[in-house]
C-alpha cells in the first residue's frame, strides 16, 4: 500500500500539527516488523503495544498511531493521536478499502473458511488481481490488516471471517461491505457460549447485514437453518451442497489418499479434481467454484485452479511413521462434525492394513459435551477400523458409547505416555492412523513420537 501521512491523519480526523509528511507503505502491530514506511499500531492487549513503539522506531517505523488515554513520551514526533487505536486501524482499512474499491468476497462458516477462502482466492487469481486474508488471519484485527495490505492494482478482496461470539461477524461484515458473502456450513464449534445450532445459524447470518444490496448471498442449501433465514434477504442468492434443490451440487464423489474427484450438476461433462482428502472439502470447492463462476472466470481455469490450489495449512496431513505407519494428523482442532467428517473419509480411504483411530478430547462443547462426544461413535464402523484409542476425560463418552463394537483403549489426561507406548507397541508398518483432538489435548506430542 501507499498512503501519505497527512491522508492517513485526515482519514483519521487527526490534526496534522506536529506530523512531518512521509509515505507510508505499511501498516504493522508487531514492532519486529516495522521498517521504514511503517505506520505502528500499538494495541492494546494482553501485552500493551505502546511499551514497543520505541522498539517500533527504532526499526525505522515512520509513524505510529498512539491511544490518548497514554501519557505522550516527551519529544514524541510523528505520533497520531487517536481514542482507541483498534478502531483507529478499522477506520483507516476501511478508507483505505474504499479508496482501492475492489471486489469483496467474505467467507465464514464453522469449518472450512480457510479452505474455502484459499480455493476461492485460487480461481480468483486466473481473472482478477486478488488480495486474501495470510493463513487464518480472520479477526477483527486481521481483516484490516489484510485490507491495508492491498495494492492499488487489487481488484478482488477475499476475507475469511471467523467468530466465536455474537456480534463479531457483523462488525467485521460492516470493515468490508461484500459484494459477495460466503457460508460455508454451520457446525457446532463454540456451541459452549451459543447453546443451539439454530444461534449459531443467527450469527454466521450476520455476515450478510453488511452485504451490498446488489450483492450476493452463497451458502450451503443442505442446511435448513441457513435456508430459512436467508429467505428474508433481498440480495441475489446461490446455494449449493448434495441435495437436489442446490443451484450447484456435487455428485459421483471419489476419495482417494490424497486427492479427491467429483462431478457437478453445472458442468455434466467436466470432472472436478482437489488436491486434498476429504468430501467436505468438495463442499468448499463448491463454495469457491460459485463464487468464480459467478464473477466470470472461465471453467477450465477454476478446474487447473482448484486442482493445483495450495492449501495454507492443511490441516489433515500425511506423514509416515518412523516404523512406515502412515499417520493422518489432524492435532490442532476439533469439534464433532469435523471429527465425525474426517473419521468417515479416513475410513473410505484403501488402505493395505489395519487403520486405527487416536482421538483426544472436543473442548469448548460446554454441557452438551458428553453428548457431542458419544455421537462420534456413529461415525466409527467397525468393518473399517480396527482399533480406537482414546485420551481425555471427555472421550470417556465415546468410549461407553462404542460398547464393545471393536477393541478401545482409553487414557485419562496424564495417561499420554501409557497411550504412546501402547500405540507404539501396536502400530504395523502397513496401518494408517488417524490422530485428531482439540489443540489443547496436545496430541502433536503422540505425533512427534511416532515420527522417525
Ligand atoms: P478455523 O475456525 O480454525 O479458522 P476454518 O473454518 O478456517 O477453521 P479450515 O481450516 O478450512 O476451517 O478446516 C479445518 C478443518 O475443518 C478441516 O481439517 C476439516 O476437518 C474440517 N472441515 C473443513 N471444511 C469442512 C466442511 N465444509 N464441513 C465440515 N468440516 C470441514
Ligand atoms: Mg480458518
Amino acid at each position: 500500500m501507499q498512503m501519505k501521512l497527512t491522508e492517513i491523519a485526515h482519514a483519521l480526523h487527526i490534526e496534522m500539527q506536529g506530523l512531518t509528511e512521509t509515505t507510508i507503505t505499511q501498516v504493522v502491530f508487531d514492532s519486529r516488523q516495522a521498517q521504514p514506511g511503517s505506520l505502528f499500531v500499538p494495541l492494546v492487549a494482553a501485552r500493551d503495544g505502546h511499551d514497543f513503539v520505541a522498539a517500533a522506531f527504532e526499526n525505522g517505523a515512520s509513524a505510529t498511531l498512539w491511544q490518548k488515554d497514554h501519557p505522550l513520551p516527551a519529544g514524541a514526533h510523528n505520533y497520531l493521536p487517536v481514542t482507541d487505536t483498534l478502531a483507529a486501524l478499522q477506520q483507516l482499512s476501511h478508507y483505505y478499502l474504499k479508496k482501492i474499491n475492489p471486489l469483496v468476497v467474505a467467507i465464514t462458516g464453522s469449518n472450512g473458511k480457510t479452505t474455502t477462502k484459499d480455493m476461492t482466492a485460487a480461481i480468483l487469481a486466473e481473472k482478477y488481481q486478488v488480495v486474501k486474508t495470510q493463513a487464518n488471519h480472520n479477526n477483527e484485527i486481521g481483516v484490516p490488516i489484510t485490507i491495508l495490505s492491498m495494492e492499488q492494482s487489487t481488484e478482488v478482496l477475499v476475507v475469511e471471517m471467523g467468530m466465536d461470539h455474537a456480534g463479531e461477524l457483523a462488525a467485521l461484515s460492516s470493515l468490508v461491505d461484500p459484494d459477495i458473502a460466503v457460508i460455508t456450513m454451520i457446525g457446532e464449534a463454540h456451541i459452549e457460549f451459543f447453546g443451539t445450532r439454530a444461534k449459531i445459524a443467527d450469527a454466521k447470518m450476520e455476515i450478510t447485514q453488511f452485504l451490498k444490496p446488489t450483492g450476493t448471498f452463497i451458502y450451503n442449501g443442505d442446511e435448513p437453518l441457513l435456508r430459512q433465514r436467508a429467505q428474508s434477504l433481498t440480495q441475489e442468492q446461490l446455494t449449493f451442497g448434495r441435495q437436489s434443490s442446490n443451484d450447484l451440487r456435487a455428485s459421483q464423489i471419489v476419495p482417494t489418499k490424497e486427492q479427491t474427484t467429483f462431478m457437478t450438476n453445472k458442468w455434466p461433462q467436466q470432472q472436478f479434481l482437489i488436491p486434498m482428502l476429504g468430501d467436505y472439502n468438495v463442499d468448499n470447492a463448491l463454495a469457491a467454484l460459485s463464487v468464480g463462476a459467478r464473477l466470470g472466470v472461465e471453467l477450465p481455469k477454476m478446474q487447473q485452479a482448484l486442482a493445483h490450489f495450495q492449501p495454507t495449512k492443511n490441516r489433515t496431513q500425511w506423514l509416515k511413521a518412523a516404523n512406515g505407519a502412515q499417520i493422518l494428523s489432524d492435532v490442532y482442532n476439533a469439534n464433532p462434525t469435523a471429527m465425525i467428517d474426517v473419521i468417515k473419509n479416513f475410513s473410505r480411504v484403501p488402505a493395505a492394513g489395519r487403520r486405527l483411530l487416536v482421538l483426544g478430547d472436543m473442548l469448548e462443547l460446554g454441557e452438551q459435551a458428553a453428548d457431542m462426544h458419544a455421537q462420534v461413535a456413529q461415525a466409527i464402523n467397525p468393518d473399517q477400523i480396527a482399533a480406537v484409542y482414546l485420551y481425555g476425560d471427555l472421550m470417556k463418552s465415546l468410549q461407553v458409547a462404542l460398547k464393545q463394537s471393536l477393541p478401545v483403549y482409553y487414557y485419562q489426561l496424564g495417561q499420554m505416555d501409557l497411550l504412546i507406548a501402547a500405540l507404539k507397541k501396536d502400530l504395523k508398518a502397513d496401518d494408517m492412523v488417524l490422530l485428531k483432538a482439540s489443540n489443547g489435548l496436545h496430541l502433536d506430542q503422540v505425533l512427534a513420537a511416532l515420527l522417525p
